[in-house]
């Protein structure tokens, strides 16, 4: 048979397949047909590649070849969108509007899908390039991730030049799913957007990622259609999905009917009256829908009126979302400074506008790393939604609306800040290689001298800083031998202030083991990873010591919660020879370096044995909520970051959200802090958590 005409044949039918899958939602063939299928083409292509065509169903499955996303510029405006946040501001600003343009509009009423802004270029009816939002002008190229999701069309029915925006979205169930891989991606918009940007694109394969579109620019002027609702019966009849959940609202149901008719569309039509109605029960349903929608999109219909209307900088004139809620801080990115950790780990802060945020003066937030700056496309000058979650630190969310300067998004130093040492990437984040980088060493002494910690917080960070910069402390051991009157004089430091300094001193030889091991500064061996090991049998630092010089990984990895990875990092860590000099000068100090065995008397009931918990929000007598989470291992509950089919126990502070939903989905019981206060037999004296063994949970920040 001759190959070419079955090449087309196969492509035909698996596109017709593909089509009728994830754009109509109507199967014709079975996965294992559907698989032969694809087999045989794959097989026909690699050995004929000449015969390998663009639009092939093949080349959805993505390559392994690293790529970056090269920047290109749009040829449509791509901005973002007006905002209102009740139904009441929506109904003024259609009055507006109508007023503006002279003249009776109908409107269309859309869901506003929660994923990544896409813009979709085609080329004679070939898709050539998908670029994302960036700027509004400039965008990434993320063509070969885009290529890999299966309902977008590679090759469209007709030979146009278009260029198709809509939502790269992932459903719920999906990201539910895989979420329990990666726990630390908050929502499917972040899954998502990762997915787009994953350098090789058969990683984005594995995402089930979605789409829908929702209009469409012709490079020819003439085909362009009269009505909104005409571009997406276009959009339908090419091929592209389209969210059927859209409404018309005009001066009546029925003037909007005979627009749908003209259009070919089926959908509801309502009077402006029924606005209030429409939007209320949008809300409701929202959560039963397969995918996140975070507000609804009230668009103009007449495009010669669109037209007419134009746009701002930021935004079209002729459309507006309404949010379901509104956002948590509004702020104006300043600027992005970076910070280097005692590990030497470099993240990214935005500084910001001060912005009140739930009881407190936001200035400054985590950007996590350049990563999480790419998925957000972030730029300095840009506004943002800044969110904090139970007791962490602030985040930026989201970016509203680009910057007006024209600033594209931020890209990372080569080079340390502090000390000038060339950067390196390990997994996501940077690392500066330099143990002795200052900001490193004063970063490694503070988070010693830390409350919850060694709890000498007298020496705080600033004192540390001074004490760095006089050369009285140059690594931590220097605590316990540093002449603390040599700063007598300095501004600021007087007597009371450096006999609080030895006082901490003193005090801090009493600390218990845990305390001392969890505060050398092991890599992932903070309080909670210290009580793991101490429990695991290490209970002095020669068993920890000798471990390691005869690298028995095994000694670790033996203890439930420690990984071979983690095992190898605390193994490097304690050989290292600085460390073992550190240690030895501490312990000659006269810190306790051995585990005093408890009184088993002391132990309290083992109430939460066998249970998972889970913990969120915050709450009034246990804050840090670590303390919590002492109180519950202490009677011998695990405890858990995230809500899985595995948690028995969700403790439930003020604010947690998203965890909630999920435990109610999965039946996990919950259980509020008067609840626990019972459980923990306090209720009745009304007693309040007493100190805590360890401290507060530490971030490298
Ligand atoms: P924002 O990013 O909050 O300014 O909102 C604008 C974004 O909403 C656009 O960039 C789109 O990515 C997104 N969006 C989601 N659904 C729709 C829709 N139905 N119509 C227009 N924009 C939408
Ligand atoms: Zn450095």
């Amino acid at each position: 048979m001759d190959l070419e005409k079955r090449v087309e044949e196969l492509t035909q039918r698996l596109l017709d397949a593909q089509r009728a899958y994830y754009v109509e939602g109507r199967p014709f063939i079975s996965d294992l047909e559907y698989d032969r299928l694809f087999d045989e083409l794959k097989a026909i292509e690699d050995e004929h590649p000449e015969l390998l065509r663009e639009d092939s169903p093949t080349q959805r499955v993505g390559s392994d070849l690293a790529s970056d996303f090269p920047e290109a510029a749009h040829t449509i405006p791509v901005l973002s969108l007006d905002k209102a946040y009740s139904a009441q501001e929506v109904v003024s600003w259609m009055e507006k509007t109508g007023k503006a343009a002279g003249g009776h509009l109908s409107f269309v009423e859309e869901e506003k899908i929660d994923g990544i802004s896409m813009v979709l270029y085609y080329e004679g009816g070939l898709l050539v390039r998908a670029l994302t939002r960036g700027n509004g002008h400039v965008g990434n190229d993320v063509t070969p991730n885009i290529r890999t999701v299966r309902s977008i069309p590679l090759r469209l029915s007709e030979a146009l030049d278009i260029a198709v925006r809509g939502e790269v979205y992932l459903p719920k169930a999906d990201f539910e799913r895989l979420k329990e891989d990666q726990p630390d991606v908050a929502n499917p918009r972040n899954m998502a957007a990762g997915a787009v940007r994953r350098q090789k694109s058969s990683e984005s394969a594995a995402i089930p990622l979605r789409f829908f579109a929702y209009e469409a620019f012709w490079s020819e002027e003439s085909q362009t259609p009269a009505d909104h609702l005409s571009i997406l019966a276009c959009l339908k009849r090419l091929g592209f999905p389209v969210n059927p959940h859209f409404a018309v609202f005009s001066q009546s149901a029925e003037h909007g009917r005979r627009l749908l008719e003209a259009a070919g569309l089926d959908a509801p039509s309502y009077a402006f009256s029924d606005l209030d109605g429409y939007l209320a029960k949008a809300s409701k349903v929202r959560k039963d829908l397969p995918y996140e929608i975070d507000g609804m999109v009230t668009k103009v219909n007449e495009l010669p009126i669109r037209e007419v209307l134009g746009y701002t900088e930021h935004h079209p004139r002729w459309a507006i979302a309404y949010k379901f809620e509104s956002p948590q801080a509004v702020t104006t990115v300043l600027g992005v400074t970076v910070q280097v950790g005692r590990t030497g780990r470099i993240t990214p802060v935005a500084e910001l506008e001060p912005v009140a945020l739930g009881g407190s003066t936001v200035r400054r937030a985590t950007l996590h790393n350049q990563e999480y700056i790419d998925e957000l496309e972030l730029a300095i000058g840009d506004s943002v939604s800044v969110v904090k979650r139970g007791d962490v630190i602030p985040a930026v969310e989201e970016v509203l609306e680009k910057n007006n300067e024209g600033h594209s998004t931020y890209t990372m130093p080569a080079s340390c800040p502090s000390c000038g040492s060339h950067l390196v990437q390990r997994g996501a984040h940077l690392f500066c290689p330099n143990k002795d980088c200052p900001d490193q060493v004063r970063g490694r002494i503070s988070y010693f001298t830390a409350k919850g910690q060694m709890d000498m917080d007298s020496i705080g960070p600033k004192a540390v800083a001074k004490l760095y910069e006089m050369g009285l402390v140059k690594d931590i051991p220097d605590l316990y031998t540093c002449d603390f009157d040599k700063l007598i004089g300095e501004k600021g430091y007087g007597e009371k202030m450096t006999a609080s300094f030895k006082a901490a001193v003193e005090e801090s030889k009493k600390k218990p083991f845990i305390n001392v091991l969890s505060s050398l500064g092991l890599p992932d061996v903070a309080i909670k990873g210290a009580q793991t090991l101490i429990a695991g049998g290490f209970s002095d630092i020669d068993k920890l010591l000798d471990a390691a010089s005869r690298g028995d990984v095994e000694a670790f990895t033996r203890i439930d919660g420690i990984g071979p990875q983690t095992a190898a990092a605390i193994i490097e860590a304690l050989d290292d020879p600085v460390m073992k000099e550190r240690i030895r000068r501490l312990r000659d100090a006269g810190l306790q370096f051995a585990q005093v065995e408890e009184d088993p008397s002391n132990r309290p009931e083992q109430v939460f044995e066998g249970q998972v918990w889970a913990v969120t929000g915050s709450f009034e007598h246990f804050n840090p909520r670590t303390k919590a989470v002492q109180e519950l291992e202490k009677r011998g509950a695990r405890t858990v970051s995230s809500v899985t089919s595995k948690t028995t126990h969700l403790l439930m502070g003020k604010g947690g959200g998203s965890k909630k939903a999920q435990a109610e989905k999965l039946g996990v019981q919950i259980v509020d802090e008067d609840g626990f206060l019972s459980l923990l037999g306090w209720k009745d004296g009304g007693a309040k958590a007493e100190e805590p063994a360890g401290g507060q949970l530490s971030f490298d920040f």
